[in-house]
């Protein structure tokens, strides 16, 4: 079983003779031993095995190495949100006192979190523009620097990372880079095969795929060599206090890292999957591969139909000839699509963009994104409300800027639905 077709439907969950075909839900928060010497064991870290869901469960585990195997990566773990994945793969090698950077056009909510919250802790991100030279970027680095973040595919911006160029940015200055795959998904982009060393997930978007479940996940290649920098992450190369005085590296080699993040940030903060929603994200899993090739083909159908269309003043779409991006694309992506999301704006600006969007019928104002559905958001009115129009577009957001998630419906019902809805413009 290698092929990812295959693994989206079989992978993770194997059942032995007379297991369940279906990976079951382990709805236990608990598991029994026979003895107390047994569970001491575990504890002692002499024996593997599930004690609490709170670190491990084995719904989570089966999904989670679904997920590993997808990204071609060594472990994964499930998280409760994409959220809580971005911030548990950067808290996992920064403290107070590091220092880390991001690319600059990412998602609002890890924005947030790297420049606000994360700042609280004591760790100071800096964003930089993926379009600057690499001369520009490498003057972000300090001393202290423990990692480089970016998005395969900007949500909302579009933009596409050139993951390879970053990826060897990162490890000329040693440390790791670490990409959030949202968008593309392993189906249209695997990170770790062009360098990258940590993949995140919100596994809310295509993986679910059916806007039932928020979740999240973080893959480790187990390619990075933490002993190589060994003072620099000395949290998984030196003995932990609070873990027998394990260390990670010595311990469980290329499993350091996602083991690290399950013993102690998942111990300490909690924020795992409930195995019900792990079992969602399973059956969303089993499908992806047949979806997200569906989703390409209606986005790129709705950006040439918008682009020739006379109301429309722009669109961005990776997968569109012409683009920024459709070089990069074609070489990164599977059949040169980046994903079902693209953005536009109409002629007249804000107030026009407004009037299209109230006029639609099937393809609804909802703040999800990336799920069978199609829909829309204007983030100048909803995610971005409280910014000018000066503002909207330091941060990269035009005042007409249309998110459109295109779903799997027939493409021409899309389109029918684009077409009123502009003539009533
Ligand atoms: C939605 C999203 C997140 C946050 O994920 P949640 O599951 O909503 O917590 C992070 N990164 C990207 C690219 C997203 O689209």
């Amino acid at each position: 079983m290698s092929k990812i077709e295959t693994l989206c439907v079989q992978g993770g969950w194997q059942p032995k003779n007379g297991e369940p075909r279906v990976l079951p839900i382990y709805q236990s928060t608990t598991f029994k031993y026979e003895s107390s010497n047994d569970m001491a064991d575990l504890f002692d870290l002499k024996a593997s095995g599930y004690f609490y869901t709170r670190l491990q469960n084995p719904t989570n585990d089966a999904v989670a190495s679904k997920i590993a195997a997808l990204e071609g990566g060594v472990a994964a773990m499930l998280t409760s949100s994409g959220q809580a994945a971005n911030f548990y793969a950067v808290f996992n090698i920064c403290e107070a006192g590091d220092h880390f950077i991001s690319t600059s056009a990412i998602y609002g909510g890890t924005s947030n979190l790297f420049s606000v919250t994360m700042k609280k802790l004591g760790i100071e991100c800096t964003f930089v523009d993926q379009d600057a030279s690499d001369e520009e970027i490498e003057k972000a680095f300090r001393p202290n620097t423990k990692c480089f973040f970016g998005e395969t595919v900007a949500n909302p911006a579009g933009k596409v990372l050139d993951l390879k160029r970053f990826a060897d940015l990162a490890h000329k200055h040693g440390v790791p880079m670490i990409v959030d795959n949202t968008f593309p998904t392993p189906i249209l982009c695997r990170p770790i095969d062009f360098g990258v060393d940590i993949v995140t997930h919100s596994t809310t978007k295509y993986m679910d795929g059916h806007a039932t479940a928020v979740g999240g996940c973080i893959v480790d290649s187990g390619n990075f060599d933490w002993e190589a920098q060994h003072d620099k992450f000395k949290g998984l190369t030196e003995p932990d206090p609070s873990y027998h005085g394990l260390a990670y590296t010595k311990a469980f080699g290329k499993g350091a890292f996602i083991t690290k993040a399950t013993a102690q940030l998942m111990r300490d903060l909690g924020s795992i999957q409930s195995p019900q929603n792990a079992f969602l994200l399973n059956l969303g899993l089993e499908t992806l591969h047949l979806r997200m090739p569906r989703h390409c083909e209606n986005a790129l159908a709705c950006a040439k139909f918008l682009k020739n269309h006379p109301k429309v003043a722009w669109v961005n779409y990776a997968g569109l000839e012409g683009d920024k991006y459709y070089e990069l694309a074609q070489k990164q992506f599977k059949g040169g699509l980046p994903c079902g999301v693209l953005t536009f704006g109409i002629k007249g600006g804000r107030e026009k963009s407004i009037q299209f969007m109230d006029s639609l019928k099937m393809i609804c104002i909802v703040t999800h994104v990336a799920d069978a559905r199609s829909c829309v958001l204007h983030p100048a009115s909803h995610t971005h409300r409280q910014l000018s129009d000066e503002q909207l577009i330091e941060a990269g957001v035009a005042p007409d800027l249309i998110r459109f998630s295109v779903g799997i419906e027939n493409a021409e019902d899309i389109i029918a639905d684009l077409t009123q809805a502009l003539d009533k413009v």
